[in-house]
This record gives structure tokens, C-alpha cells and sequence, in this order.
């Protein structure tokens, strides 16, 4: 071989070192070995019937757990010998676990499996171990091993937990229908490019739909896109990106921002949020308020189809809940008379966040029976002038004042007029769940002053009702509840 002439020719660069090799051991109707009748021996036994394998265990006294796993195999069956094991009973087996409290003991296991040329492990003793059990995310026929050499199952534990949470359970109904519908494919004589393009638009779909069984008709579908015979018309997900601590995203909304092509973002979206955005996807501001040119929603709801109609997965990312003065109904009427498939994932609503932030209940027997979201904004800004006021002077309400900033002078004169208690307690929060939280209290008498006065900045909703009067009280002694740091790092 020469040597390199120009950068092109640099050797490709070769797989790093790998503490362990990660490989699938296929044990159906196999038969596995389980020396030892102990509880973590049981555990084992049960791992490897749930794989398929018929498992002898060897124990003279098999612990409870032992018997009980056994009566409730999980796949292939488990028979209890109740004697110890003998090197003649590791013939053909596939696979030999030991449980043993001593090392001369592990040892013997160990030597005497290898002398039989089955692969063995001592559970908790690596040092008589052939290999590993990683933490396993099981989406079977989906199957997801993680190790970490011994170095440290703790931080397995936790990435197992990871990916269960951002692995759909739904992915292994789609594992098992590629591999139903995989002969069939074949059967198709198509083209290496087309093949691969139909399993790559099986997993686009399975990425976009995993809650859904997939059914007979995606087959056909599949084939038809393959062929181009179809155009994938896109679809748009309204997504809830929760009033702005991205731990309150749902993992739907997660995977949702991963598989998104374009994300159409709210001005109230908090920007830790997009962190979760698949990087490649496109991310556009069209908010209708702050300082940038705002957009109408004509506007937007036009370029969520457009999109859409190009083939775009859409998503519509919103503060919130969507369906909570999220204009919502608009986009879902605008996608369903333009044909296109929409979708809304919930999000945590502003005043769930701030009641779960001041640890007040919004419903409370004996105080409130009745939980009310209301704008302080109409179409023209103003306050709506067909609010039900006996229903905000319930003294029995919690009523939940969503944009009231300007308006809720003329909504607590208007309140009491119709005869709520002006001593009734109402709370201001700002930037609810964000680092920059602001709590103000005081009560529908005095809390439109109050706020005024703490200059309140960013969104805010104000909670009345009598199940705010604990904090009312505790805050409205401070006035202004801002903890001096949060204070300095506010935003101007
Ligand atoms: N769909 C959103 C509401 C959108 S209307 C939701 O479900 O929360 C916009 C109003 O929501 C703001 O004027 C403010 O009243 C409220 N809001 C949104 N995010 C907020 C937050 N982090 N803290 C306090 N209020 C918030």
C-alpha cells in the first residue's frame, strides 16, 4: 500500500478500546445452569427463562424466592433439582450461573464449567466471571444492554433509567412488527436503496407514533411512500412546554422536540426547554407579544401548514398547556380544514406549577369547590365583559386570574362589587417555576397596589381564594418574598 499522498487518504480512524463486548445471547429452548438457590440466584433464574431457557437450578435448599419464581416462570420453564450441582450436569448447557457465599467454592464452579466449555458467572464475584449481566432497558424484541465494566453499576442503574424514560414502551410493539412484516419486505424484491428506505421510514413513523400499535395499513402505507407512490404530508404536534422548568416537561413533549423537523416557539417557551430540541430542527420565534415584530395567528397558523404540507414534522412548542389560553382550538381548526394530522401533547399549565411551587392545594374541602381559570384580556385587551361575577365572588372558589396584569384593578373592584370579601387572600406569582420567581401577596382588596409597587416583571398570574391564606399571610409580612440572590441574578 502507499503512503498517503493527500488528507483524503488518511486510514479511517479505528474502533476505540471496549471494556467489554456487548453481545445477544439467543437461549431459546437452551438449556442454562443455576448452581445455588438463593434469592439473587433466583433473580438470575428468572432472567434466564424470561430469555427463553429451559433452567435447571441445583440447590439442596432453594429459598422461598427460588420456589416461587420457579411456580411462575416467565417464559421457559425452571425445575428445581434439590441437590448440588455435578460437573456432569453442565453437559450441553448454554450458560452457567453460580451463587456462592465462598471462593474455594466459586472457584470449583468456575473451573468446572469452563471444563465443560460453558460460559460461566459467579454472581457478585467478577473474578470468576466469563461475563456480565449489564442493566437491561427490555423493549423486546428491542434490547438494550448497558455495563460499565464493574466500574460502577450505580451509574449504570441511573442510564438505565434514563433510557427507559426516553425509550418509548410503544417501540416494542414496532420491534415486533418489523420483524412480522420483515419476510414480507423481502418478498418484495425491492431495491437495496428502497429497502433501506422503507425501514428508514418505519422508524421515522415509530419515532413520531410510538404510543400506537402499528397495524396492517402502515405496512401498505410504508410500501406506498417507498415507492413514492405517497408523499409524507407531515403533521403538526402542539406541544406543552410547562410554564418554564424544563423538569416539568412531559416525555412525550421530549420526544416530541426530538423528532421534530421545525419547531414553531412561543415567546413564554422558556429557552432551557429547547435544549431538548432535536439540534438539527429548525427553531422559529413566533411570538405574539414581546419587544421582536410580533406575529398574528393567521400568520402562523399559515406557516405551521405550510410547513406541514412540505412533508415537515411540525411542532408547535407553547408555554403551558396548550389547550389553556394557548389558542390551541385555532390550530387544531387550521390543521384539520388543510388536512393535515395534528396532535397536542399537555404541558403543565402556569398555575399548576405555581401551586405546586407555594405548596397550596387548589382544591380544598371546606374551602374551595370549585377551581377557575379566567383572562384578564379579551380580544382588545380589555377585560372580558362576559365573565360570570358571581361565580369569582364565590367565596368558595379558587379562581386562577391568567394574564391579568392591566386588568386586574377593574377585576377586583368588579369581584368585590358582586360581593367577594375584599379581605379574601390573593397571590401574584411571576416567572412561576423559573429561577427568577416572584411571589407577591396580600389580599383582592389591596393586591393590584401590591404588585404595582414590586414592579413585577416577566408573565404572572394572581390565585385568590381562601386556600391562599397561609401564604397570603406568611408573604404579606415580607411584602415582597424575593430571596436576595434570585434578587441579583434577575433579569433586567
Ligand atoms: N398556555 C399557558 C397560558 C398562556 S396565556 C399555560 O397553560 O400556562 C399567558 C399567561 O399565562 C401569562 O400572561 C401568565 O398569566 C401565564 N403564565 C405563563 N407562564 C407563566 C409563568 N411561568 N409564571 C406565571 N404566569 C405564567
Amino acid at each position: 500500500m502507499s503512503t498517503s499522498r493527500s488528507p483524503s487518504e488518511a486510514r479511517p480512524p479505528r474502533m476505540e478500546a471496549l471494556a467489554r463486548l456487548p453481545v445477544f445471547f439467543a437461549l431459546t429452548a437452551k438449556r442454562a445452569v443455576v448452581a445455588g438457590g438463593s434469592a439473587a440466584a433466583a433473580w438470575k433464574a428468572e432472567l434466564l427463562s424470561a430469555a427463553g431457557a429451559a433452567v435447571d437450578v441445583y440447590a439442596a435448599e432453594p429459598s422461598l424466592e427460588m420456589s416461587e419464581i420457579a411456580a411462575h416462570a416467565p417464559q421457559g420453564p425452571i425445575t428445581i433439582h434439590p441437590r448440588a450441582m455435578e460437573a456432569a450436569d453442565l453437559r450441553d448447557a448454554a450458560m452457567a450461573i453460580g451463587a456462592f457465599e465462598d471462593d474455594a467454592a466459586a472457584a470449583a464452579f468456575a473451573q468446572q464449567a469452563r471444563h465443560a466449555g460453558v460460559p460461566v458467572n459467579v454472581i457478585d464475584r467478577p473474578a470468576f466471571c466469563d461475563f456480565a449481566f449489564g442493566a437491561i432497558v427490555n423493549r423486546s424484541p428491542l434490547v438494550i444492554g448497558i455495563s460499565t465494566d464493574g466500574a460502577a453499576p450505580v451509574f449504570g442503574q441511573a442510564i438505565r433509567a434514563k433510557l427507559e424514560a426516553l425509550i418509548p414502551r410503544g417501540f416494542a410493539r414496532w420491534a415486533d412488527a418489523a420483524r412480522q412484516w420483515r419476510p414480507r419486505v423481502q418478498a418484495l424484491a425491492l431495491s437495496f436503496r428502497e429497502r433501506r428506505r422503507f425501514w428508514e421510514i418505519f422508524t421515522e413513523r415509530a419515532v413520531a407514533e410510538p404510543n400506537r400499535a402499528p397495524v396492517e395499513t402502515d405496512i401498505n402505507a410504508l410500501i406506498g411512500e417507498t415507492r413514492g407512490a405517497a408523499r409524507d404530508t407531515g403533521s403538526v404536534v402542539l406541544v406543552g412546554a410547562g410554564p418554564g422548568d424544563p423538569e416539568l416537561l412531559t416525555l412525550r413533549a421530549v420526544r416530541a422536540l426530538q423528532s421534530a423537523d421545525v419547531i414553531l416557539i412561543d415567546d413564554l417557551v422558556s429557552p432551557e426547554v429547547l435544549d431538548f430540541a432535536r439540534r438539527e430542527a429548525k427553531k422559529m420565534m413566533v411570538g405574539k407579544t414581546g419587544h421582536g415584530p410580533a406575529c398574528k395567528q393567521s400568520e402562523i397558523n399559515e406557516l405551521m401548514i405550510k410547513l406541514a404540507r412540505a412533508g415537515k414534522r411540525v411542532v408547535r412548542l407553547k408555554g403551558g398547556d396548550p389547550m389553556i389560553f394557548g389558542r390551541a382550538g385555532e390550530e387544531i381548526e387550521a390543521c384539520r380544514a388543510a388536512g393535515i394530522a395534528v396532535e397536542v401533547v399537555p404541558g403543565i399549565s402556569a398555575a399548576q406549577g405555581a401551586a405546586a411551587r407555594l405548596l397550596v392545594s387548589l382544591t380544598h374541602r371546606g374551602d374551595a369547590r370549585r377551581l377557575q381559570y379566567v383572562t384578564g384580556h379579551d380580544r382588545n385587551g380589555n377585560l372580558p365583559d362576559d365573565i360570570d361575577w358571581r361565580s369569582i365572588a364565590d367565596p368558595a372558589a379558587t379562581t386562577i386570574v391568567y394574564m391579568p396584569k392591566k386588568t386586574l384593578r377593574e377585576l377586583s373592584q368588579r369581584a368585590r362589587a358582586h360581593g367577594l370579601d375584599p379581605a379574601t387572600p390573593a397571590v401574584a406569582v411571576a416567572n412561576a417555576t423559573r429561577p427568577d420567581e416572584t411571589i407577591v401577596a396580600g389580599t383582592i382588596g389591596d393586591i393590584a397596589d401590591t404588585i404595582d409597587a414590586a414592579a413585577l416583571e416577566g408573565p404572572a398570574l394572581v390565585m385568590i381564594g381562601r386556600v391562599l391564606a397561609e401564604v397570603a399571610e406568611t408573604a404579606a409580612r415580607a411584602r415582597v418574598s424575593v430571596p436576595a440572590e434570585v434578587k441579583k441574578s434577575r433579569r433586567a
